[in-house]
Order: structure tokens, then C-alpha cells, then sequence
């Protein structure tokens, strides 16, 4: 009796549901202690129901909860899918809004690689690396990763958000008395991974040096420091100074860490990311990538330096306790890669598509977000207008574009968030234009002034 109320005394602290030390006054363990019953019924029990229910609420009431587009894709067919509505009628749509940047989600390349694999060698990776050993395609696709970045080493994570998360955390075990200087609009994996390993951290204004240069020159000149931040920000589209950033960073003594899930595959003259765009390669000492949006698999991965790399690979939680990707996804994303190298036409496609699509909506007087890539913010100002264009666009115009609301981005400055890829049409873009302009007067929308 004594050593059974001792092991429930144990299991609810570790689910977290013991607050005191008495569990008497926790609620019912078992029907064998009626003492336990007794202390119980005096008090009220967590009610975990309503916790969870105002938890939903509290999203609603801030006009955040989302709901999902259900949506399937059509093999070849990229940017065109099917709908299924709530009733379980469909539709045809035109995604306007995928990350899968350049439809290679879709390209016949990447297709054939992920059939031949799972014919090959099956369908999942077995456990971790540490038991199953490594796929051969993942260590193929980690060495041409790392030559695409010039780096000498690569290392993959199951996404983008594990490889941020888990490197960040771990780079604070790795270098005690870490300080990390992180753009204010850098995301969430990046934030969960600097909070996760509990350094001294400092947040610079977007894209801001002479902040960014402030902070620096305020810490200890012989600490360890990290400057962290992306290069396509991919809410309003910007790039930062890479040059700019770099620069400090070697003048205060920073390591730098560069997010380019954005512009991998995009940017450059092989598609290695902005940092290739404007001749920085060498100047980023760690880049963090994924090989789900241009990449169009899924994934993520760092590329740096060999000792950088082993150092991560043997510290870091959310690599080594985890099972692998399939091979089919590191097969895909080796043939995916190979092909963006060897494909800058679909580059220049991409650039033109957007330049265009920002084009004819300034000229329908829709206010466009300056961008300065491939993304193509339209500004809204109002959740509730938002929503309702995008509605609006799904139903009556077969247009997927999601609403863009606060938190992901400041109230008052809600969007459509487009992407156009080398796959969306002229016509397509007439009729997304005429919709637009359809809706803006419909709802009442501000406009630019037209041009004359
Ligand atoms: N970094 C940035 C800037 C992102 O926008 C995202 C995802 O949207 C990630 C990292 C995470 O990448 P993944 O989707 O592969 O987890």
C-alpha cells in the first residue's frame, strides 16, 4: 500500500499535474485509499476541459484561430489543386500562396528520385542515425549541400524549425557564456532555439546596424557572440544587409548565423541563397536552411564548418533523438538540389513572375508591399477584411491566398502574402487581378493612387 501511493505520488509529478505535496489533495489515485477519495471530494478538481476550451476561445476572441484549406494537390499540375468544402463538394483553385517556390514539389526530377528510392530501399529510415546508421542518399545529399554552400560539412534535421532550434540551443552548451544578438523579426525557431539555452541575448531592430552595432560594442569584448538572422524575411519580403552584418560581426568578434529557408534554391548564380547572390559565402559561419519550400521535400539542415558540424551532431537533443528522414525525402531533395544548380532559368522565371504580378497589381491600384524578392505582400489593414478577401477569393474566384494576421504579423497591417512561381500563367494572373480589383471596390479596400 505504501510503495503504490508512492508510485502514483511519482507518475503525477511527472505529468505535471501535482502542484503541492499532500496528492490527497489532487483528486482520486485509486479506489484502494478511501482516505484519498475523502480529501478529494473536498476540493475542487482541475477542470482540464474548460482550460483547453478557453485556450481555443482566447484565440478566437483575438480573431487568430485558423482554419485550414483543404486542399489536394495535383500530381504535375502545380500551381492547380482541388478543394473539398465543409459540405464535401469541390472545387478547383489556383494556390497562390505555396512556399513550394518553384513547383518542385511537383517536377518530374524529384518524383522519379523518390519512386526509384522507396522501390529501392523502402519507405522509412529505420530509428535514428546512431541505430539505423545513415541513408546513403542522406549522406550524399548532406556532401552536395555543404559544396553548394561552400562549406566542408552539412548536417540534416527533420525541418527547418529542429535544425534552428536544435542548433541554437546547443551552440549555447558548446560556447558557455554564449551571447546571441538576434533581429527582432527573426523566426520563431530561431527565437525557441536562443530562449531554449538561456544565454545572455540581445534583440537589434530589424535589419538595423547601427543597433545592431550599439549592442555589440556594449559586450565583453572577449565573450563568445553570435549574430543571428535570415535573408529573405518572408513576411514583408525584405533581404537583410548581409554585407553589412557580416562586417560587424567580424569586427566585434561574432560568429554569424544565417537563416536562408527563404532564398535557398532561389537566390545566386546556383541557387546556394543570397549569401552566394552577393559573393558573401565564406562570411556566413553557419547557415541554416530547409528542403521544404524551393527545395519543395522537406527538411532542414546547417552547413559550416567540419568541426562546427561534428560538435553539433554530438550535442545536439533534436538530432541525435530522433528518427531520420525516409530515404525517399533525402532522395528527392538530392535530385531537387541537383537540378536547381544546374537550372538558373527557373531563377530568372521566378523573378520575372513576381516582378510582374507587383506590376499589374500597382497598376490595378492595389497597395503592394515594397518587396524587395520574390514575395508579394499585399497590404489590408483590417483581420476582418483580410479574412473576408481571402474568403471571398477562395469561394467566388477559385484563388487560395491565406490571410496574414496579427501575431504573424502587427495589427494594422494584415495582408494577402501571394507567391507566384515560374508555373503561375499570364492568364492566371489576369484573372487573380481582376478578382482582386473586383474585391477592393466590393469591400471597400484603400487603394494607391493609379498610375497616370
Ligand atoms: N526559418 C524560417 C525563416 C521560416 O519561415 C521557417 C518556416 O516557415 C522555418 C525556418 C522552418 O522551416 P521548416 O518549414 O522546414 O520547418
Amino acid at each position: 500500500m505504501r510503495r503504490k501511493e508512492t508510485e502514483n505520488h511519482y507518475q503525477l509529478r511527472v505529468c505535471g499535474v501535482l502542484s503541492g505535496p499532500i496528492h490527497g489533495q489532487i483528486g482520486p489515485i485509486g479506489a484502494s485509499r478511501p482516505h484519498v477519495f475523502a480529501a478529494s471530494r473536498a476540493v475542487r478538481l482541475f477542470d482540464y476541459k474548460a482550460a483547453f476550451q478557453t485556450a481555443v476561445e482566447q484565440v478566437k476572441s483575438e480573431g487568430r484561430y485558423r482554419v485550414f484549406a483543404d486542399l489536394k494537390r495535383v500530381r504535375g499540375q502545380f500551381p492547380k489543386a482541388i478543394r473539398r468544402r465543409a459540405d464535401g463538394t469541390e472545387q478547383d483553385v489556383i494556390v497562390w500562396c505555396s512556399n513550394d517556390y518553384l513547383g518542385m514539389g511537383q517536377h518530374p526530377a524529384v518524383l522519379a528520385a523518390m519512386q526509384a528510392e522507396i522501390d529501392e530501399v523502402g519507405a522509412g529510415a529505420g530509428g535514428t542515425r546512431n541505430i539505423s546508421g545513415t541513408t546513403r542518399s542522406a549522406v550524399d545529399l548532406e556532401a552536395e549541400l555543404a559544396a553548394w554552400h561552400r562549406k566542408e560539412a552539412a548536417l540534416l534535421f527533420t525541418s527547418g524549425y529542429v535544425a534552428n532550434e536544435a542548433t541554437l540551443t546547443t551552440l549555447q552548451r558548446i560556447l558557455p557564456g554564449l551571447i546571441v544578438f538576434s533581429d527582432s523579426l527573426n523566426h520563431a525557431s530561431m527565437i525557441a532555439g536562443i530562449r531554449n539555452g538561456g544565454c545572455e541575448r540581445h534583440i537589434f531592430a530589424h535589419n538595423d546596424l547601427e543597433h545592431l552595432e550599439a549592442l555589440l560594442r556594449d559586450a565583453p569584448a572577449g565573450a563568445p557572440k553570435l549574430v543571428a538572422f535570415e535573408s529573405v524575411y518572408s513576411m514583408d519580403g525584405d533581404i537583410a544587409d548581409l554585407a553589412g552584418t557580416i562586417a560587424l560581426a567580424r569586427k566585434y568578434g561574432a560568429m554569424t548565423y544565417l537563416d536562408e529557408v527563404h532564398a535557398v534554391g532561389l537566390y545566386g548564380p546556383t541557387g546556394a541563397g543570397v549569401a552566394e547572390r552577393d559573393g558573401l559565402l565564406d562570411g556566413v559561419d553557419i547557415v541554416e536552411c530547409t528542403l521544404g519550400k524551393a527545395i519543395g521535400v522537406m527538411g532542414g539542415y546547417i552547413a559550416a564548418d567540419a568541426m562546427i558540424v561534428d560538435a553539433v551532431r554530438s550535442w545536439a537533443s533534436g538530432f541525435i533523438f530522433t528518427t531520420s528522414l525516409p530515404p525517399a525525402l533525402t532522395a528527392g531533395a538530392l535530385a531537387s538540389v541537383r537540378w536547381l544548380k544546374a537550372h538558373p532559368e527557373l531563377r530568372e522565371a521566378h523573378q520575372e513572375r513576381a516582378a510582374t504580378l507587383k506590376a499589374r497589381f500597382a497598376a490595378a491600384g492595389i497597395p503592394v508591399l515594397p518587396s524587395q524578392s520574390h514575395i508579394v505582400p499585399v497590404h489590408v489593414g483590417d483581420p476582418v477584411h483580410c479574412k473576408m478577401i481571402s474568403d471571398l477569393l477562395l469561394e467566388e474566384h477559385g484563388v487560395y491566398v491565406q490571410p496574414i494576421n496579427y501575431p504573424t504579423v502587427p495589427k494594422g497591417t494584415e495582408r494577402l502574402r501571394f507567391t507566384p512561381s515560374p508555373n503561375h500563367t499570364d492568364a492566371m494572373m489576369d484573372d487573380l487581378v481582376r478578382a482582386m480589383d473586383r474585391l477592393w471596390t466590393h469591400c471597400n479596400v484603400a487603394r494607391l493612387p493609379l498610375a497616370a
